[in-house]
């Protein structure tokens, strides 16, 4: 088997490498050739950690695997080492052999970032100006560098619950050489594109802060009960997700579907916009809305391609199991 460490994956992995296993495995899913397995999240009663597993198959690119990790609370203050870890394995699909473990942490920032780029370069407006970030923790930053390839964006609007890390935005766009302001809620109306990554359980994005014909992508809510956005939101917009029975139970769509404001078949696959099936987005005026919960083909698929890259690389390590 190979084996990419953790430390090795920034100098392979790259963001238009992610870009391009997202957009393809969101369209193999929309077309059937992959699916993700159950996903299975346990409180373990130990260091107050929550453990599991996100697994699945995708017979085009001829991925099969899974990642396992999760939330260890203590793991900064205690072991000096972050708090989310996670390992991808990856088995050959022809044998059931192991065939790949890779380190999964800094993967799944850059596949949750590729996300929403590719519902920015499938559904925002293409002369889409001003970005909208909402939140400025650790995925925010990778979310911001990300999306700002896919449109020529000249300025950024941010807001956050604690306005103190906002910094966190403005060194980003300032390594990009575009504009960064802070805005209360009402200001992100100038957005033309919004990214909210929170890990907030209250709507902070109300109906009335989004202009008509913006996109939103909405990437922080993957949890039963967390909720960044106003469910009349969704209801006035024309919702995607990646996988639409995790949108409706883990996603920003539980909330909306719950109140009874729109319904599943409300909600289009992204990547049937990706493969021509849905038309995406049909006016300058019409709102547009990604739930982006995160699906283990998207670990998969990142993983597959940096094992490729270190392959290609010559820093493959490689042992017998
Ligand atoms: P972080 O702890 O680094 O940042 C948290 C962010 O949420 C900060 O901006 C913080 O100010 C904000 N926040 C905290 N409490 C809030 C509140 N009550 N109201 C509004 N905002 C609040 O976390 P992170 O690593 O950046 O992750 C952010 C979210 O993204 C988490 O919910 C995480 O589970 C989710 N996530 C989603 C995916 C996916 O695939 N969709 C992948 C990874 C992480």
């Amino acid at each position: 088997m190979i084996i990419v460490p953790e430390k090795d994956i920034a100098d392979l992995m790259t963001r238009e490498a992610a870009f391009a296993a997202v957009e393809q495995v969101f369209a193999a899913m929309a077309s059937g050739d992959a699916y993700n397995f159950p996903v299975v999240r346990e409180a373990i009663g130990h260091a107050d950690a929550l453990y599991g597993f996100k697994g699945g198959f995708d017979r085009l690119g001829g991925v099969l695997g899974l990642k396992a990790g999760g939330y260890w609370p203590h793991n900064l203050e205690t072991h000096g080492i972050i708090n989310h870890q996670s390992t991808v394995f990856l088995f050959d699909p022809d044998t059931g052999r192991v065939a790949a473990m890779v380190g999964g942490n800094l993967l799944t920032a850059l596949r949750t970032a590729a996300a929403s780029s590719v519902s920015i370069r499938h559904l925002a407006r293409e002369d889409a100006e001003v970005l909208g970030m909402i939140g400025a923790g650790h995925q925010a930053a990778f979310q911001l560098r990300a999306a700002l390839e896919h449109r020529s964006f000249g300025k950024v609007v941010g807001w956050n619950y604690h306005p103190e890390m906002l910094p966190n935005l403005e060194k980003v766009a300032a390594e990009a050489g575009v504009a960064f302001e802070a805005v209360d809620l009402p200001g992100m109306r100038e957005a033309d594109v919004i990214v909210t990554i929170t890990s907030s359980f209250d709507a902070t994005l109300m109906a009335e802060h989004v202009a008509p014909g913006t996109h939103v992508a909405c990437m922080g809510t993957d949890t039963k009960g967390k909720q960044e956005v106003d469910p009349a939101l969704l209801a006035a917009a024309t919702v995607f997700a990646d996988e639409i029975a995790q949108s409706v139970s883990i996603g920003e769509a539980q909330h909306a579907v719950s109140a009874g404001l729109i319904s599943e078949s409300d909600i289009a696959e992204l990547g049937a916009v990706i493969n021509g099936s849905h038309p995406g987005r049909r006016s300058d005026e019409e709102i547009t809305l990604f739930d982006g919960t995160g699906v283990g083909l998207q670990d998969l698929a990142v993983a597959a391609a940096v094992v490729a890259l270190a392959r290609a690389n010559d820093t493959a390590i490689e042992v017998e199991v």
